[in-house]
């Protein structure tokens, strides 16, 4: 199959963006479009450009643009004048999310949790994640990992490594210290036995944390990839060091690397989890701090916030559990079609070993190809093609393919066929020698 019609040069106005945005806009940048129409894995642009989508508002749209079963359920409660907003008023809408998820996400996991609406945002989620801990053990230290990523209000962008994102805060970010993640010292370090140590030595001058706050596959910073057995063993530290263990899920859950949650193949259950991105399963702004029942020491309006729970987001997140969720029909499907993208992104590899290796777990895959130059190159030869695709890593050296999870396989493989030809038109001595 083709990519058609061909994306234009995008002639529609866009100086707006120029004359009125604050400089802050970012993705945008690289893919200077007017966009106007979304569904499934497609963006279409004002010149009737047809675009692939393998960013998915940063795992965001695990379901594709406008899932009609979701656009349906979502059509039908607003037709029926269902309550939009409600700060944390009882509505139906609620009760049916946390009834749908308790029965077909939480309890065959195993997992009792109690579910506490946040702010709409990710980085709420893990505010309230790290307040609840320090809360819960009296103490003000927490770990993070290098190349962690957890958003960008104080508290998180603590818990951040990224220092271009961290200076934006204008004063110190204090109380966390980054131990190095898993691999970080490469295979034969355990990173954790050095945690352990250090934590267990009276003397190391690290103080007594709260909680320890960890992504599986670290998103934004690079694709890394926390191994099973690396997980079970802070699941432990964390536990015999009387702190809390934070999994921020809010990019890799949600079915991205296979299960609803991405800690599932470890058999770790933490005392806290964020989820956001993908948990409306439309794009709807919605964050979740789930939490161990003996954990809820708030009071009540301790962590307010007007726009907790968001009604719409009820309606189509618990219709994305019903549709997705009930089997392991789904789950499966993601598996399968990870492992082709793991075949794919292996072989592009293997064309240059010592300048490229495969990064990253289930669907959050990608190439890092060395430098930011050229990944850049890649993303943008990719755009020309039709491709949204978009960079991660501390350098942004990671090419990163986040296709919907309900791709179709022909899709896919058209997608990752301009990944592939991108890839090797940069990484050819003539282009690559200008790129470099
Ligand atoms: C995106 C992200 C966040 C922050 O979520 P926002 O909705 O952008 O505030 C936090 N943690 C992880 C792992 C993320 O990927």
């Amino acid at each position: 199959m083709t990519l058609s019609p061909a994306p234009t040069a995008g002639t529609s106005d866009i100086s707006v963006y120029d004359r009125l945005e604050s400089r802050v806009r970012s993705y945008s940048r690289a893919m200077p479009r007017q966009f106007v129409r979304a569904e499934g894995p497609w963006m279409h642009d004002a010149e009737g450009g047809r675009y692939l989508d393998f960013l998915s508002g940063c795992s965001t749209l695990n379901y594709g643009h406008n899932h009609p079963v979701l656009k349906q359920a979502l059509m039908d409660y607003i037709a029926g004048d269902g309550v939009t907003h409600s700060l944390d008023l009882h509505t139906e809408a609620k009760a049916a999310f946390l009834e749908e998820l308790d029965k077909t996400i939480l309890a065959p996991r195993g997992l009792r949790y109690k579910a506490m609406f946040t702010g709409p945002t990710g980085t709420n989620a893990v505010e309230a994640a790290l307040k609840l801990a320090r809360k819960v053990t009296g103490r003000q230290h927490v770990i993070a990992f290098t190349n962690g990523f957890h958003g960008m209000t104080l508290g998180a962008l603590a818990c951040t490594g990224n220092a271009g994102k961290r200076g934006g805060a204008g004063v110190p970010l204090s109380h966390v210290s980054h131990e190095p993640f898993d691999g970080y010292y490469g295979p034969d370090v355990n990173t954790a036995d050095l945690l352990e140590q250090r934590l267990n030595d009276p003397s190391s001058g690290i103080d007594a944390p709260a909680a320890i706050v960890v992504e599986t596959v670290q998103g934004e910073g690079g694709l890394n990839v926390a191994s099973p057995e690396w997980l079970r063993e802070i699941a432990r530290i964390a536990k015999e060091q009387g702190a809390l263990l934070i999994i921020d899920d809010i990019q890799a859950g949600c079915g991205r690397t296979g299960g609803f949650f991405s800690f599932e193949e470890a058999g770790i259950k933490p005392d806290i989890v964020t989820l956001a991105k993908s948990l409306s399963g439309m794009g709807l702004p919605f964050a979740l701090t789930l939490f161990r029942p003996d954990l809820d020491k708030w009071e009540p309006g301790e962590h307010n916030g007007t726009f907790r729970g968001n009604c719409h987001a009820f309606v189509t997140a618990t219709a994305a559990i019903r549709h997705f969720w009930k089997t392991d029909d789904f789950a499966n499907d993601v598996k399968r079609r990870a492992e082709l993208l793991g075949r794919r992104l292996k072989a592009i590899a293997a064309t240059d070993p010592d300048r490229m290796s495969v990064k990253g777990r289930g669907m959050m895959q990608g190439i890092d190809v060395g430098s930011g130059e050229l990944a850049s190159v890649i993303t943008s030869a990719a755009f020309e093609k039709g491709l949204i695709i978009e960079t991660s890593g501390p350098h942004d050296e990671v090419v990163k393919v986040l296709a919907p999870l309900t791709i179709d396989d022909d899709v896919f493989s058209a997608g990752l066929d301009i990944v592939e030809g991108a890839v090797r038109d940069a990484m050819t001595p003539v282009f690559g020698m200008a790129a470099e």
